[in-house]
């Protein structure tokens, strides 16, 4: 073969090589925009699914960690878990970023989450004695309708730099509940009322446990899950979730 001829086949290869990484490019940027999801900018190359200037306007809590005799009730409500620790007061920023948590294209941002959970884990006196992560767990139809649980994901990038375990088949969810979003909190607690049970292959006796949500709003659903792991000699339960309203 002349010598310019394998020149020009190299150069149609480059070529076709080059129209197919750019149809590519353009391809992944239709599926995943490298668009920040908030404020619409260019996400820089180091930046996910949300820009460094929309995370940073979450507005941390002044007090992450509350015990029970700290947090809002009802007079002769009964909590079953120790206390919360969160990240987030509630904004419309971390609103909207929770909400899109739930959806399998975004569901990355349990990472950033996550990372911030350990640092405000870090700072608390009990972390040494915890034996677990536990996820609030999905309804197995829920699961399928989302293919992920938002929890198990933020619990395992909490987890990432620590020496904790995730138990994410502890507790299973027996009853199919409403979304909770709108509802006051006599009707979140008869949703969430026997909704959980523990796995019969969970040993819980005297362990401490970190149960984690996205969401502490009036803390029914995690008061009905530390209700079951308390009953099964759990010793400590604390509430870990990215919001607390
Ligand atoms: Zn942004």
């Amino acid at each position: 073969m002349p010598k310019s001829e394998t020149i020009n086949q190299g150069r149609i290869i480059a070529f076709l090589q080059n129209a197919a990484l750019s149809f590519l490019r353009q391809f992944v940027d239709f599926i995943y925009p490298p668009y920040c999801i908030l404020c619409e900018s260019y996400l820089k190359p180091h930046e996910n699914i949300v820009c460094q200037k929309c995370w940073s306007q979450q507005q941390e809590l002044e007090i992450p960690f509350l015990t029970c005799d700290q947090l809002k009730r009802k007079p002769g409500e009964k909590w079953w878990f120790d206390g919360s620790l969160a990240l987030f007061k509630y904004s419309s920023a971390t609103q909207q970023l929770v909400h899109y948590l739930k959806y399998r294209r975004f569901s990355k941002l349990a990472k950033p989450f996550g990372r911030d959970m350990t640092k405000v884990l870090a700072g608390e006196p009990w972390l040494e004695s915890i034996d677990a992560m536990i996820p609030v767990p999905l309804h197995p139809k829920r699961l399928r309708e989302r293919g992920f649980n938002q929890s198990y994901l933020l619990a395992k990038a909490a987890v990432d730099q620590l020496e904790i375990k995730v138990w994410n088949d502890a507790l299973i969810r027996t009853r199919y509940t409403q979304p909770q979003a709108k509802m006051q909190r006599e009707e979140r607690l008869r949703n969430v009322t026997g909704a959980f049970r523990l796995n019969p292959a969970a040993n819980i006796e005297n362990k401490n446990i970190v149960l984690v949500d996205d969401v502490f709003t009036t803390g029914s659903t995690m008061n009905e899950c530390a209700r079951i792991l308390r009953m099964a000699g759990a010793k400590k339960v604390i509430s870990l979730t990215v919001v607390r309203i």
